[in-house]
């Protein structure tokens, strides 16, 4: 079975400053950095390294050549990217001296996202197949609804969210994959047990995995609901944590493995994934996570 991840691509530009620039301030900074990032290249990269036969769909501008190896390097098949002119999607990152960031995003290309496109890329798959969306890219209710009409089956992930989402039609969605945050800002309600059962109730038969950061994540469908706590390790870097689950959490569902399986590896995945620097670089390959003892 295939998986269409139809997301975001960033360039991110990390600068370390002695404090944030002020409005009117030239500032020099003493280091640059350059990621590759964006929520829908790292769930992609997730993917890939937890072995799953990923298609990464997308749009980079001229100087993105980097992000299209960075999504073919871990082996996801990157023939759904093209190059358009202009920028790509980037953010400049400002870290001072006590960690605290600072950060402008640039959508860039992934905000170019043209109907014609979703069209090309939508025909290359079939019923059955599985389309995996966040939420930085542009004409996402058409995404829905032309992969809906074609009998994929819809994984969202509504992160960041925001007004945008309210225009899609959650009814057509399999399984929302969501933190706290995110299940508050869809349901009002902010307890997990009320998000749960609020999405149980909205849309009947949906698939959810709930995740709480420090305090592990829950599944639940129509007839289970599952648990999983976290893997204790030292945080060095929580970002790309919840990527990493999606990614390791979707590839060990398509392996056939029962939810309490897939929560346990994908916990296991992002907890390696926060014990080190960085996002994409940070995330696991499938081997190391079963030979891992944590
Ligand atoms: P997001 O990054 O989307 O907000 P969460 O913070 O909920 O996602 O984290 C996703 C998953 O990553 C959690 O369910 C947990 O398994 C794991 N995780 C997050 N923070 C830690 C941590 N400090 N130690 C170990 N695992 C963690």
């Amino acid at each position: 079975m295939k998986i269409l991840n139809f997301g975001s691509l960033n360039l991110d530009y990390v600068y370390a400053v002695d404090h944030m620039v002020q409005p009117g301030e030239t500032l020099a900074a003493s280091t640059m950095e350059t990621y590759c990032g964006g929520k829908g290249l790292n769930q992609s990269i997730a993917l890939a390294r937890a072995g799953a036969e990923v298609y990464h769909a997308g749009l980079i501008g001229e100087e993105g050549e980097i992000l299209r190896k960075a999504v073919a390097d871990s082996g996801a098949d990157t023939s759904c990217i093209e190059t358009i002119a202009g920028k790509s999607g980037h953010t400049i990152i400002q870290v001072d001296q006590n960690g605290q960031n600072c950060i402008l995003l640039y959508g860039g290309a992934n905000r170019s996202v043209t109907r014609e496109f979703v069209d090309r890329v939508i025909s290359k798959f079939e019923r059955g197949d599985i389309l995996l969306l966040q939420n930085e890219i542009n004409e996402l209710s058409y995404i829905i609804d032309k992969a809906y009409e074609r009998g994929l089956e819809i994984i969202l992930n509504p992160s960041p969210y925001d007004q945008n989402l309210e225009g899609c039609d959650f009814g057509k969605i399999s399984m929302f994959l969501l933190n706290e945050i995110e299940g508050e800002q869809i349901t009002g309600v902010c307890k997990p047990e009320e998000i749960l059962d609020e999405l149980k109730e909205r849309f009947p038969g949906v698939k959810v995995v709930l995740t709480l950061g420090g305090q592990g994540a829950v599944y639940q469908d129509q007839e289970r609901c599952c648990r999983q706590g976290i893997y204790q390790v030292e945080a060095v870097d929580t970002t790309g944590a919840g990527d990493t689950f999606t990614g390791y959490f979707i590839a060990s569902m398509l392996q056939g493995k029962e939810p309490q399986q897939c929560l346990t590896l994908a916990a296991k995945a992002s907890a390696i994934a926060v014990s080190r620097a960085g996002a994409a670089p940070s995330i696991p390959e499938r081997e190391e996570v079963l030979h891992t003892d944590l």
